[in-house]
């Protein structure tokens, strides 16, 4: 016990200087036996758990960082929490695992209301962004950290400590300090942690932003697979639209603290909710444009146009890849021309507006050049100007 308040008190990694509780392990992780879920699972297995929040809000001073959110996670899935920095993924993050308090609002973990649980009690194990390893603790003491912290036996520890061991690749650096790891190594002792606590739901707060694109990408595939194979419940804040896409069953998309849109990765792609949704999945992202110019300049533009709508209140959106050219369609004047390798990037402008489209292959074009373009009718979004908002069209 001793050992342990040194370490609370002294060599414990920076705490987080919003974090509003002292927590006894860096990254704060459940009791692996904690609390007895209303199926009456045997400890240490994992148990399906749905995660639901009900209006749930958290202001700061005057800022809701999370305004009246609500969504459910399906027991098994992996939900994203996406949207661009300050729109309050990990607050919300943090009031499910317990670490913020809500100001209105409830959480239910597997049926059971926990919004006024403490952290330890409510089945979540947790991993932030910055891996928060103790640079004293060798790896497999790290991992098991917070087992010991929770009086779970030594066997049980050894046994758990091998199975995350063998699922990461870390046999051969149970013995190895922190600093004796690559960035990658240093991830994966932090997600060992979350595996050995064995809880039915993992919150995971951009766990990969410090590691180079490479590693991220196998770190993606990892997780993601791991998750499956354990069937935990995982809800995952990034600012990456693509590691969501990639990895979530269902992406919920939050801006300003509340959801834009709530949906699988398919459907947000595919019929994104609102002109802000569009634009952020998707890269590059989809070309939203007031519609009565572009009728003005292609009247088949238009032909897909939701009924009983003025163009002048709408806005057409059409995404790069789904634009070709073609000897007529719309005019525009190319600005520039990029070339990746299998497809080529070509910005024109139509009247004030720019146009971004994907061709495959590369396009034989210069700066100034007048193109032509077309698209499916199908393919186009209708969007109000005024609030943003889809519009669907009868095609
Ligand atoms: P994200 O994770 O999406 O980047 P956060 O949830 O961290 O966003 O923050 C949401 C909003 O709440 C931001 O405006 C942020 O500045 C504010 N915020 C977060 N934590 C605190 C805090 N402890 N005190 C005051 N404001 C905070
Ligand atoms: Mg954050």
């Amino acid at each position: 016990m001793a050992i342990e308040l040194r370490l609370r008190e002294t060599t414990g990694p920076p705490q987080s200087p919003r974090r509003t509780r002292p927590s006894i392990a860096p990254d704060w992780i459940a009791p692996a036996h904690g609390p007895t879920l209303p199926d009456g699972g045997a400890a240490g297995e994992l148990r399906l758990a749905a995660v639901e929040l009900r209006d749930v809000s958290k202001h700061w001073g005057k800022t809701a960082a999370v305004d009246r959110v609500s969504f459910t996670a399906q027991a098994g899935n992996l939900v994203a929490l996406l949207g661009p920095s300050g729109c309050g993924k990990s607050t919300t993050l943090r009031l499910i695992a317990g670490l913020e308090a809500a100001d209105a609002g409830t959480i239910t973990i597997a049926d059971r209301h926990v919004t006024n649980l403490r952290p330890s009690a409510r089945g979540v194990s947790m991993v932030f962004q910055s891996y928060a390893l103790f640079p004293h603790l060798s790896v497999a003491e790290n991992i098991m950290f917070g087992l010991r912290v929770r009086r779970v036996g030594r066997a049980d520890r050894k046994a758990r400590l091998t199975r995350a061991a063998e699922i990461l690749g870390l046999q051969q650096l149970l013995d190895r300090k922190p600093s004796q790891l690559s960035g990658g190594q240093q991830q994966r002792v932090a997600l060992g942690r979350a595996i050995v606590a064995e809880t039915p739901v993992c919150l995971m707060d951009e766990p990969l932003s410090n590691l180079d694109a490479q590693l991220r990408l196998e770190m993606r595939r990892e997780i993601r697979a791991l998750q499956r194979r354990l069937g935990i419940t995982m809800l995952y804040v990034t600012h990456d639209q693509v590691e969501a896409m990639t990895m979530a069953d269902q992406v919920v998309l939050m801006r300003s603290g509340a959801i834009e849109q709530d949906a699988p990765p398919a459907e947000l792609y595919e019929r994104p909710a609102t002109i802000f949704a569009a634009r952020f999945v998707g890269t590059p992202p989809m070309n939203v444009l007031p519609a009565a110019p572009v009728g003005a300049a292609y009247s088949a533009a238009l032909a897909s146009a939701p009924p009983g709508r003025r163009a002048t209140d709408l806005a057409i959106g059409v995404r790069p890849e789904d634009v070709r050219l073609a000897p007529q369609g719309l005019p525009g004047a190319v600005m520039a021309l990029e070339y990746l390798g299998a497809d080529t990037l070509i910005e024109s402008r139509i009247h004030d507006d720019v146009l971004v489209i994907r061709v495959p292959g590369k396009v034989q074009a210069d700066t100034g050049d007048i193109i032509h373009m077309t698209w499916e009718p199908g393919r186009t979004h209708w969007f109000e100007l005024s609030t943003g908002h889809r519009v669907e069209s009868q095609a």
